[in-house]
């Protein structure tokens, strides 16, 4: 999983420190119901209709007045996604959701957005930043093409350079000590042919 979390800086490091100690952990039984209780509220993006929200393709809100508001915002960040990248974004389910109860019921946290590989991803309101939706989609692509697991074994300066720069989030929202890797991403990119960024591992 992958968050946008601005206001949250050391959220992802939290999470996977956490999750080493855990692994740590030899009793079977214990690290079994761990990971069924990590999975269980990402799982619900499978079928966010079934849990009462509003859904049109595959975008999601709690309010059905919203949806039409939500359809516009994805269908162009999709839009912008892929005429940057050149790639076709996969078509997973995205929600948007307008209270916290509703964020933190699909694995949200403290971040402001998060992605989960094949499942989607999951918008905190009440406010849906166009820039925070691109950054996930860009998120979902490095899962798709890069493969979720090698995805997660790139350095952080990588993924999230990455997810910041192409997403074009504006300065002020960004936290200070993501600056360094936008910059560290930004050079690392013009070194290189974009035509291949997408299609085969990137090299550090
Ligand atoms: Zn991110």
């Amino acid at each position: 999983m992958i968050g946008f979390s601005p206001l949250n800086p050391g959220v992802e490091g939290k999470s996977m420190s956490k999750r080493r100690f855990l692994l740590g952990i030899s009793a079977t039984v214990l690290l079994a119901a761990t990971v069924t209780a990590t999975l269980a509220k990402p799982l619900r993006l499978a079928a966010p209709q079934i849990l009462g929200l509003s859904c049109l393709e595959r975008t999601c809100v709690e309010d059905a007045e919203d949806l039409q508001r939500a359809q516009d915002l994805v269908r162009a960040a999709v839009r912008e996604v892929e005429v940057l990248t050149g790639q076709t974004v996969p078509p997973l389910t995205l929600v948007l959701c307008s209270t916290s109860e509703c964020y933190k019921s699909f694995g949200g946290d403290r971040e402001r957005a998060i992605s989960f590989p094949w499942l989607g991803a999951v918008i905190s309101g009440p406010d849906w930043q166009d820039y925070i939706i691109r950054h996930e989609l860009i998120h979902w692509l490095q899962f798709d093409r890069y493969g979720a697991v090698e995805t997660m074994s790139h350095p952080t300066w990588f993924r999230e350079g990455m997810a910041y720069a192409l997403s074009g989030a504006p300065d002020w929202d960004i936290p200070e000590h993501y600056q360094p890797m936008i910059s560290r991403y930004r050079g690392w990119q013009e070194q290189r042919n974009l035509d291949g960024l997408w299609t085969t591992q990137p090299e550090f």
